[in-house]
C-alpha cells in the first residue's frame, strides 16, 4: 500500500514520452497520500483533463480513488495558475523501416517509444527474426489481433499471444530488456 507519493515533475517529457519525446523543464513536485489523486492533479497541471485519460477514468470508475479535482483537497488553492500545458503524444507516427511490419492495436506511447528506440539501435541485428516474407514482424498493444507465428511481441499487453512468437514482457519493456530476450 502506498502511504505517501512524490511525483517528480522537475523535468518532464512531452509528446512521445516516456523515452522518445521532448524534455520539458517544469520545476514542479506533486505530493499526495493518494496515487490516483496525485495522477489526476499532475495531469491537470500538464494541461489535460483527468477524466479524458482512459486509465485514470477506469481506476476512478472502479472505485480506486478520486480524480474529480473539485473533490480533492489541493494546496495551494490557486494551483491552476501554474498549469504548464504539455504536447500530447502524436495521434499517428510512421516508422522508417520498410522491412518491419508492426501489428498495433491499443498500444500506448510508452511501448511505441521503446520500440522506436529499440529499432533505431538494433534493427540491423534482427536478421534471424525475419519471417518467410523476409520481414521482421512486431506486435504491440492490448487489442492486438492474431499475428503470424514468430512475431516479436513487445509489452505485457501482448501476453495472451505469447505462444505465437517471441514475447518480451514489461510495461513497458525497456530497450535493453528487448535486447536481452532477443540476443541472450
Ligand atoms: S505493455 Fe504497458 S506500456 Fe506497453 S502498450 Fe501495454 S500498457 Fe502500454
Amino acid at each position: 500500500m502506498i502511504h505517501f507519493l512524490i511525483f517528480d515533475g522537475i523535468m518532464g517529457m512531452e509528446g512521445m514520452g516516456p523515452a522518445y519525446g521532448k524534455p520539458k523543464p517544469v520545476g514542479m513536485v506533486v505530493v499526495s497520500d493518494h496515487p490516483l489523486s496525485a495522477d489526476a492533479v499532475a495531469s491537470r497541471m500538464m494541461g489535460f483533463r483527468p477524466g479524458d485519460i482512459p486509465h485514470l477514468k477506469l481506476a476512478f470508475l472502479k472505485g480506486l480513488g478520486e480524480i474529480r479535482l473539485g473533490k480533492i483537497s489541493i494546496e495551494p488553492k490557486d494551483y491552476i495558475k501554474w498549469v504548464n500545458p504539455f504536447e500530447p503524444p502524436p495521434e499517428t507516427f510512421s516508422l522508417i523501416f520498410p522491412d518491419v511490419v508492426v501489428y498495433d492495436k491499443g498500444s500506448c506511447s510508452a511501448c511505441l517509444s521503446t520500440l522506436m528506440i529499440f529499432l533505431q539501435k538494433y534493427h540491423n541485428k534482427l536478421d534471424n527474426y525475419r519471417l518467410s516474407d523476409q520481414k521482421i514482424h512486431i506486435g504491440i498493444g492490448k487489442y492486438i489481433d492474431p499475428c503470424p507465428n514468430g512475431t516479436i511481441l513487445i509489452g505485457s499487453c501482448t501476453s495472451r499471444l505469447k505462444h505465437k512468437g517471441i514475447f518480451v514482457g514489461g510495461c513497458p519493456p525497456i530497450s535493453s530488456q528487448i535486447h536481452q530476450t532477443l540476443f541472450p
